[in-house]
């Protein structure tokens, strides 16, 4: 019998038909048959469970652990974790309650927000002007920075007591260590860096769509068996929602043993990192260039245009992967996702991988030689021209005009 915590799984050999279908719905390789009986390889199992309900003839024993026993019905309710740093909510969980809004409302259910800190409570009515119905907030004077094992314990403590049915976490770094941890302890399933989501209202489920294979294909992800559906969302993809006063909602605080709040960590300094000071995804304005510049000086002529609009600087992994700018600057899959109201792109083809990470800007001008560049495709206005006479020029325009 293969065991973890709480959970075991083993195959009822009289009752085994060998009919094979558990064998191909084990995603890990892990089941075999031997003499026409399924032989579970205890090695390669991780008691995800895909196998149980596809067993038609109930030869499969699977323990699920006490928490995951609860019926799927049971789960209620959309949560957003409400990241803060130096607390200040940050920007990220007022996107993610703009989202979960209308996640709640189509499955007629409620949004909480997770809160965890130290003196957040004032934070609270901010969180039900932006969607959120109730807070569950953890206050205590540990908790003051984000640390891996009381923050995780922590929403376990809450989901394994509320049963939410669906909880979102930022794709930060902050949000993307905690989600994974959290889905470890619950049983769940996590979908990273999500840049949609939306629910099929038939079956009750999130369709959590992600970009897949490079990019090329946008794959959407569903948590059909397990409870609470879980997944990571990029920052500026969605909308947060304009501010409504009138909202109030429910604190509902919570406080646990010291064991909760431990940590075998501790959290020396907090080091701002170099990226942070370009403030890219917080940007009103980003002028970005690509290969086309040619070499790294092109920079000067792109950091000339963002100053004169107060604007930030943005690049693609070209010009990164060539050393003319640090990575903190690099916009698209493998960077930033950014959502500003003007994005400038310069000697950018436009590949899919850059689109994924600015496409939703509210305005895109693309300066590039070739006319059936693809970025044109996602322009709002497009400029055929060399970047080192289209630039300087616009530069100089906007300066004039902006000293009126
Ligand atoms: C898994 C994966 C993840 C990736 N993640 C990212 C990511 O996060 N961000 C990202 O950007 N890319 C990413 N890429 C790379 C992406 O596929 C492209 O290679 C990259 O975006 C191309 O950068 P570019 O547009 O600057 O260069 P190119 O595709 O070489 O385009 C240069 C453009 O400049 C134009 N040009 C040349 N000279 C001039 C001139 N003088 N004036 C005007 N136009 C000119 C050309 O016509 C051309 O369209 C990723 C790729 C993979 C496989």
């Amino acid at each position: 019998m293969g065991q973890g915590k709480d959970r075991s799984i083993e195959i009822i050999v009289d009752k085994c038909t060998g009919c094979t279908l558990c064998v191909r719905s084990c995603p890990f390789g892990a089941i075999r048959m031997e003499n026409k009986k399924a032989v579970i390889d205890y090695t390669k199992c991780t008691l995800c469970g895909a196998c149980f309900p596809v067993c038609k003839f109930n030869a499969i024993k699977f323990e699920k652990g006490e928490e995951a026993k609860a019926p799927l019905g049971d789960y209620k309710g959309v949560w957003v974790f409400g990241e803060q740093k130096k607390g200040v909510v940050q920007s990220v969980a007022f996107e993610l309650l703009g989202e979960g809004r209308k996640l709640a409302d189509q499955l007629g259910t409620e949004l909480a927000c997770v809160l965890i800190g130290e003196g957040m409570q004032q934070k609270a009515e901010e969180l039900f002007w932006r969607g959120a119905d109730k807070v569950y907030l953890v206050e205590d004077p540990r908790l003051k920075n984000y640390q891996d094992e009381p923050y995780t314990n922590i929403i376990v403590e809450l989901i394994k007591e509320f049963k939410p049915e669906v909880v979102l976490y930022g794709a930060t770094s902050i949000g993307r260590s905690l989600a994974s941890r959290i889905a470890v302890k619950v049983y769940t399933g996590l979908t990273a860096d999500c840049t949609k989501l939306d629910i099929d209202k038939e079956k009750h489920l999130l369709l959590q769509t992600r970009p897949a294979f490079g990019g090329n294909i946008m794959a959407t992800i569903l948590c059909t068996n397990y409870r609470p559906q879980m997944a990571t969302v990029r920052h500026k993809v969605m909308k947060e929602l304009t501010l409504d006063k009138s909202r109030k909602g429910q604190v509902i605080k919570k406080a646990y043993p010291d064991s909760v709040y431990a940590s075998r960590t501790k959290l020396v300094d907090i080091v701002e990192e170099i990226s942070e000071t370009v403030n890219l995804a917080e940007a009103n304005i980003i002028v970005s260039g690509g290969r086309g510049l040619g070499k790294a000086e092109g920079f000067k002529m792109i950091e000339e245009l963002a100053k004169v609009l107060g604007g930030a600087v943005g690049a693609s992994r070209s010009a990164v992967d060539s050393e003319w700018i640090p990575y903190s600057h690099q916009v698209g899959q493998t960077g930033k996702t950014v959502c500003p109201k003007v994005y400038f792109a310069c000697g950018i083809s436009g590949q899919i991988q850059h689109l994924a990470g600015m496409s939703s800007s509210d305005v895109i001008v693309a300066i590039n030689k070739d006319p059936n560049a693809p970025i044109f495709s996602v322009a709002t206005y497009g400029i055929v021209g060399d970047v080192y006479e289209v630039v300087p020029a616009l530069t100089q325009k906007f300066r004039e005009i902006l000293k009126k």
